[in-house]
C-alpha cells in the first residue's frame, strides 16, 4: 500500500483529501485534529500500521504492518443528513458487509459497531464527534477490516474471536485498495440514502442473531435479554423479553452477545 497507488484507485470517487501514513497512533486521533482545521467532506486518512489503534472505550484495536485496512473518514454532514446521523455506524458496517459480500462471503453485522465472518470479528467501526457548541462540526467514522490472516490478534487478547478476509476465503484475496474502492463506493452510495426506510432495511436486513436470543450488557452491571427483533428509525435495537415486552437498545458503551 503506498500513497501513489492509493491516490490513483480513489481517483474515481469524489473524495475530499487524502493523507496516509506507513504508521501512525491512530487514524482517528489525526481524523479528528484535520476535523478540527480545514478537512473537506469525505477526507481520509489510512495507515499501514497503527500502533495505538482505538476501540471503543480506549480499548486497543489491533493494526499490524501491512495486514489490514485502518483508515478514518471525515464527514461534515450536510443540513438534510443531519437528523440522521446515529445512523452513521450502520452506514458504516453495511459499506463493509456489502464489500465482503461481493468476495463471496457472508457477512453479519453484531450491532452496533462490529462485521462477523463466520460467527467471528472482521471488522470494527469506532465513530467519534467533533462539536461546534451543540451543533455537529464533523463526525470521524474509523474502520478497520482484518484482510490478511496476521491482522488477527492473538486468541489471548479477545474476548470475541477473530477472523479476517483471508482466513475466510482460503484463497487469493483482492488488494487491499481494492477493498478499500470497493468499501468507500458503497459507503457513498448509501450516504445518499441515509435517511431512507431503504438503509435501515438493508442494515436490519444484515444484522447478526436476528431472532435469536441476545445478551446485551450496558456498562456497569446492567444487562438485558431478550430475542433480537431489528431496529428502530434511529438505529437503535428492538428486542423483546421474556414477558413479551418490547425493550428499545439505544447507543452507548453496549456489548451484545448470543445469551447462553
Ligand atoms: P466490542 O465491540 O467487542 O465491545 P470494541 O468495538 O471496543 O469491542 O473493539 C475493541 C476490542 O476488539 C478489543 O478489546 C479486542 O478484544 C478486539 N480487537 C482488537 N483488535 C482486533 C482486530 N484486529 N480484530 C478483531 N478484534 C479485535
Amino acid at each position: 500500500m503506498n500513497e501513489h497507488f492509493l491516490k490513483k484507485t480513489l481517483s474515481k470517487l469524489n473524495i475530499g483529501g487524502l493523507r496516509y501514513f506507513d504508521s501512525i497512533g491512530s487514524t482517528n486521533d489525526e481524523a479528528l485534529a484535520w476535523a478540527t482545521e480545514d478537512a473537506r467532506d469525505l477526507s481520509i486518512v489510512i495507515a499501514d500500521e497503527q500502533t495505538q489503534g482505538r476501540g471503543r472505550l480506549n480499548r486497543k484495536w489491533f493494526t499490524p504492518k501491512g495486514s489490514a485496512l485502518a483508515f478514518s473518514l471525515i464527514l461534515r454532514p450536510a443540513a438534510p443528513l443531519r437528523p440522521h446521523l446515529s445512523r452513521t455506524v450502520g452506514l458504516a458496517a453495511l459499506s463493509i458487509a456489502e464489500s465482503c459480500r461481493a468476495l463471496g462471503l457472508a457477512p453479519r453485522i453484531k450491532w452496533p459497531n462490529d462485521v462477523l465472518l463466520n460467527g467471528k470479528k472482521a471488522a470494527g467501526i469506532l465513530t467519534e464527534t467533533v462539536w461546534s457548541g451543540d451543533s455537529v462540526d464533523s463526525v470521524v467514522v474509523g474502520m478497520g477490516i482484518n484482510v490478511h490472516s496476521a491482522s488477527v490478534p492473538p486468541q489471548e487478547r479477545l474476548q470475541f474471536p477473530a477472523t479476517s478476509l483471508e482466513d475466510e476465503l482460503g484463497k487469493d484475496i483482492p488488494s487491499r485498495d481494492e477493498i478499500l474502492y470497493n468499501i468507500l463506493n458503497s459507503f457513498i452510495h448509501w450516504r445518499a440514502r441515509m435517511g431512507t426506510d431503504e438503509l435501515i432495511k438493508a442494515w436490519e436486513e444484515s444484522l447478526a442473531f436476528r431472532g435469536e436470543q441476545v445478551q446485551v450488557k450496558a456498562g456497569g452491571e446492567d444487562q438485558v435479554t431478550g430475542q433480537l427483533l431489528g431496529l428502530e428509525s434511529d438505529g437503535s435495537l428492538r428486542l423483546r423479553d421474556a414477558n413479551d415486552k418490547s425493550i428499545t437498545v439505544r447507543f452507548g458503551d453496549v456489548s451484545l452477545r448470543p445469551a447462553a
